[in-house]
C-alpha cells in the first residue's frame, strides 16, 4: 500500500544518542535541554527572533490568538486544515469566512476590506501548501484598520520570501511539527512571534501561566518533551535534502501527469518553495471521485485536502465562499514523501491516466 504520506525516521543509533542523554538526567520534559536547544536551533535555521516550541500546531494557534487578546470576529479562509477554524471557536471568537483567490489558494485580500466590522480584531490566513499569502496587501488593510495578523504557517517550514523565513510575518506565524508535515517532532509545532511581550506571554501561558511560586496568568499545559524535541534534532539538519528529494518528485509527477485534463500549483519564482504537497486539481468532482476510486482500489492512498470548504462545516452558519467551495470539491493531493520511487510515481499517474479513459 502506498500512504499519501511517509513520516520520515532518522537512523535509529542517531535518535538513541538522545535517548542515552535523557537517560543520564532523567530529565524528560518542562523544557529540558533538548528542547532548549532544538528551540535555538530553530531560531537559527529560520532566522527569527521569538519562537516558542509548543505540544503542537492547534494549541501554536489558540495561543497565538489568546495572547494577543483577539476578541469578537476574526476574518479567515475557508480553504485550510479544519484547526485554523476551530481554534478561533475555541478562543471564543467569531470566524469570517474571505473567500480565496483561485490561483495561490490563499485569502484574496481583496475580500478582506468588505468584511471588516467595528467587531474585527485580527486576520488569521494560511499559507496554503507553503504558497505565501499576499502579505503586503494584508499587512496594509490591518494597518489601516489597526487589525492584528496571524499566519498559520503549518505548511510553509522552510518557505523563504524575498530572502528570508516567511514565518518572520505577520505578528505571529504559527508552525505544526506533526508526523505528517514536511519536518517533523512526531507531535509539536511552534509560536513565532514578532513583539516581545506578547512572546513573554506566551512563554507563561505554555506552562501554566507562573513561574516557581511566583503566578502571573491563566496558563495551559503547552511543552514539548524531550523525546519530541530529539526527534527534531535528528531531522532538523536533513530539511533541504528532503525539499531537494520532494521536488524531484514534485517534476516526476508533472512529467508523467502531462497530457491530462489536471492542472497544478504555479510556483512562483521569487520564493524558496518547501515542496510539502503534491495537490493536482480536476475539471470536475466526478473525476476527481472517479481517480480517488480507481487509486484506492490499486492500493494507493490520496486525500481530500481540503475539504470542505471550512465555511460549510456543519456547526456553523453557512457563508457563501464559491472559489473555496469549487475548489475543495476538485482537489486531491497524492502520495508525497522523501523517498517516493519513480515505479510508484509511474504507477500513480498510469492509474490517473486510466480513470480518465473509463468514461
Ligand atoms: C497540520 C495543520 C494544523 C494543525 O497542526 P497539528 O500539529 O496537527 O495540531 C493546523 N493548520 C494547518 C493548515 C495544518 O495543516
Amino acid at each position: 500500500m502506498i500512504n499519501v504520506t511517509k513520516t520520515f525516521l532518522p537512523p535509529l543509533d542517531e535518535y538513541i544518542k538522545y535517548l542515552e542523554k535523557i537517560w543520564d538526567t532523567s530529565w524528560v520534559t518542562n523544557q529540558g535541554p533538548l528542547a532548549e536547544e532544538l528551540e535555538n536551533r530553530l531560531k537559527e535555521f529560520l532566522d527569527v527572533r521569538n519562537l516558542l516550541l509548543v505540544t503542537n500546531g492547534t494549541i501554536a494557534l489558540q495561543l497565538a490568538i489568546r495572547a494577543l487578546d483577539l476578541k469578537g470576529e476574526i476574518i479567515t479562509t475557508p480553504y485550510s486544515y479544519v484547526a485554523t477554524t476551530t481554534s478561533i471557536l475555541w478562543e471564543n471568537c467569531n470566524p469570517i469566512f474571505c473567500d480565496i483567490e483561485k490561483n495561490s489558494f490563499c485569502i484574496d485580500p481583496a475580500n478582506i476590506e468588505k468584511a471588516i466590522t467595528e467587531n474585527t480584531s485580527a486576520i488569521l490566513a494560511t499559507h496554503v501548501y507553503g504558497f505565501p499569502c499576499d502579505i503586503e496587501k494584508i499587512q496594509a488593510i490591518a494597518d489601516k484598520h489597526n487589525l492584528k495578523v496571524i499566519y498559520d504557517g503549518a505548511h510553509a517550514f522552510g518557505v523563504k520570501y524575498k530572502d528570508q523565513s516567511l514565518l518572520n510575518f505577520g505578528d505571529i506565524s504559527t508552525v505544526s511539527f506533526h508526523a505528517t508535515k514536511l519536518f517533523h517532532t512526531i507531535e509539536g509545532g511552534a509560536v513565532i512571534v514578532k513583539d516581545e511581550k506578547v512572546a513573554e506571554k506566551i512563554f507563561l501561558y505554555r506552562a501554566f501561566g507562573h513561574l516557581d511560586d511566583e503566578y502571573f496568568s491563566i496558563g495551559i499545559n503547552g511543552r514539548t518533551s524531550e523525546f519530541h524535541a530529539a526527534m527534531g534534532l535528528c531531522n532538523l539538519s536533513r530539511v533541504y535534502d528532503f525539499i531537494e528529494k520532494r521536488k524531484k518528485i514534485n517534476l516526476m509527477y508533472k512529467e508523467y501527469l502531462d497530457g491530462t485534463p489536471l492542472s497544478f500549483p504555479v510556483i512562483s519564482e521569487n520564493i524558496f518553495y518547501n515542496y510539502s504537497y503534491f495537490p493536482v486539481f480536476f475539471l470536475t468532482p466526478e473525476s476527481m471521485l472517479s481517480a480517488k476510486q480507481l487509486l484506492s482500489e490499486n492500493g494507493i492512498n490520496t486525500r481530500r485536502y481540503f475539504y470542505p470548504s471550512l465555511n460549510k462545516l456543519p456547526y456553523l452558519n453557512y457563508s457563501e465562499c464559491p472559489v473555496s467551495e469549487f475548489t475543495a470539491e476538485r482537489v486531491l493531493c497524492l502520495p508525497l514523501y522523501n523517498d517516493l520511487g519513480i515505479d510508484h510515481i509511474k504507477k500513480i499517474a498510469l492509474i490517473i491516466n486510466k480513470s480518465f479513459n473509463l468514461k
